[in-house]
């Protein structure tokens, strides 16, 4: 939903976490809205939903209304609820896990099948601060991504590297109104 007045800009960005169980996108959020890093938050977080709002240096302000789909994304059949009518899909995969990645494909590839035709996607590599232990190269998400005409970026949610900047992205792609 796109709102605009005379001197700024509002825009507000309904938009959904997607990935295999385990791969951070609660802790995404929560250091996102809150700026810290607490997994034993994840229960309260998928609990409800959370919105956090970003200034952009041309003075547009981004309202994200953010669902984390806390385990429901593991019933397939509920997935569609979550991601149709979204604006923005971030699909997050764990750069330890080649598995997380695949599932991370799967999830891109429901989306082009049952998601807005217009559908902003991030692809993220989360848990970016275990590169000693990384099994999903950069170039692989990277190769992935332009595949699919989405947005990549590597992320912590536990270090907050490359946080902000995730959402900033996702803010200056989301379409602005068109004044007459
Ligand atoms: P979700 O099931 O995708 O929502 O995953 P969570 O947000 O609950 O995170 C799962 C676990 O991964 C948490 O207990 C965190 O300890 C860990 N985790 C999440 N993000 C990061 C990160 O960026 N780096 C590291 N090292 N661990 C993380």
């Amino acid at each position: 939903m796109l709102l605009s007045t005379s001197n700024s800009r509002h825009l507000i960005g309904q938009l959904v976490l997607l990935g295999d169980s385990g791969v951070g996108k609660s802790c995404i959020v929560l250091r996102f809205v809150r700026g810290q890093f607490d997994p034993t938050s994840k229960v309260t977080v998928g609990a409800s939903f959370l919105s956090q709002t970003i200034a952009l240096q041309d003075s547009t302000t981004v309202k994200f209304e953010i669902w984390d789909t806390a385990g429901q994304e593991r019933y397939a059949a509920l997935a569609p609820l979550y991601y149709r009518g979204a604006a923005v899909a971030v699909v997050v995969y764990d750069i330890t896990s080649p598995d997380s990645f695949a599932k991370a494909q799967y999830w891109v590839k429901e989306l082009q099948k049952h998601g807005s035709p217009d559908i902003i996607m991030a692809l993220v590599g989360n848990k970016a601060d275990l590169h000693e232990k990384r099994e999903v190269s950069v170039q692989d998400g990277i190769e992935c991504a332009e595949k699919n005409g989405m947005f990549f970026i590597e992320t912590s949610a536990k270090t907050a590297d490359n946080i902000n900047q995730l959402f900033e992205e996702i803010a200056k792609r989301l379409p602005r109104p068109t004044t007459s």
